[in-house]
């Protein structure tokens, strides 16, 4: 029988009789709004033909969603404490495969070539966000051909992610964000949604992994070095970051940024994902 994982008073009574508590370190906020795991479902792109990797399932209020609209899902949750909360929730469901791991310590080449061999495989996750960027990043740089990946982030952070580099609220995550994916805000999610109410809101995101960068680097690794960098004492500017960061004398930045036309005085947030490229080349 499937529950309804969204009701308040069925949260707490199952999670009562396993005898559970939240885990703040954990990232434990759990979806209490009934409309949003089928909207994150249906937005994910997921359909019959679609494997799901889900990451932190919690009781299964996303996973059950998920089950609905993909060929198979395989959800990878941290907490062994949630394990049997999720054989009562989900274990019903033939297409879903629970894996108790850490999503950053898994072989993620691995899982996508046992559970889903000759499926195209999209991310769909309500992430625990003290680990969002570590884990969009590992997703983004591990070059799997996931599909997409649609997030539950931190407001904050899905302003960051999806802000065009060049742009203002641009940070580091936005440029390597947008070196593998087009990303784009799908819907905001008030706190109230939750249980327990975190004291941040938050936002929907979908990345869609481009077949090939938009930009073409010779040195990836110095690449996102010299975005580190350059991001890295933000009131400074690029030159003087970099320099910092890299270990290279200023005046070797300011004639690479000299060279590219670019103002010596520039700052990181105002320097494009063709302009980091270039800026890459200048100073190898
Ligand atoms: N999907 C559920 C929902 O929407 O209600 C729970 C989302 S809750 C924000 C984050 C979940 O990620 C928790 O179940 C937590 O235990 C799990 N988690 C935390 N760190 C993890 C990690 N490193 N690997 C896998 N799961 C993790």
């Amino acid at each position: 029988m499937t529950m309804n994982l969204s009701n308040i008073s069925t949260i707490r009574q199952l999670l009562s009789r396993h005898g559970f508590q939240f885990s703040k370190s954990l990232g434990q906020n759990f979806l209490i709004n009934p409309s949003v795991c089928p909207r994150m479902a249906q937005q994910s792109g997921a359909d019959a033909s679609t494997g799901v990797l889900e990451i932190g399932p919690g009781i299964g209020v996303l996973t059950t969603e998920l089950a609905k609209v993909a060929g198979k899902v395989v959800t990878v949750e941290v907490d062994a404490r949630l394990l049997p909360v999720l054989e009562e929730t989900v274990g019903h469901l033939s297409n879903v495969q629970v894996v108790h791991g850490d999503i950053l310590k898994l072989d993620l080449s691995k899982l996508l070539g046992q559970y889903f061999p000759d499926m195209d495989v999209v991310v769909c996750a309500n992430l625990p966000y003290y680990i969002t960027s570590p884990i969009l990043m590992a997703l983004l740089e591990s070059r799997l051909p996931f599909r997409s990946i649609t997030v539950m982030v931190q407001k904050e952070a899905a302003d960051r992610i999806c802000a065009a580099p060049g742009t203002r609220a641009s940070g580091a995550i936005s440029a390597a964000v947008h070196y593998y994916a087009a990303p784009q805000v799908l819907f905001p999610v008030s706190r109230g949604s939750f249980l327990p109410a975190p004291n941040v809101d938050s936002c929907v995101i979908r990345l869609d992994l481009h077949p090939t960068p938009p930009v073409n680097v010779t040195n990836e690794r110095r690449f996102f070095a010299l975005i580190k960098a350059a991001f890295g004492q933000r009131r400074k500017t690029a030159s003087n970051s970099i320099s910092a960061g890299l270990g290279i004398p200023k005046s070797t930045v300011s004639d690479a940024l000299k060279a590219l036309g670019l103002p010596p005085s520039i700052r990181a947030e105002q320097l494009t994902l063709e302009q980091f490229t270039a800026l890459n080349e200048q100073l190898l």
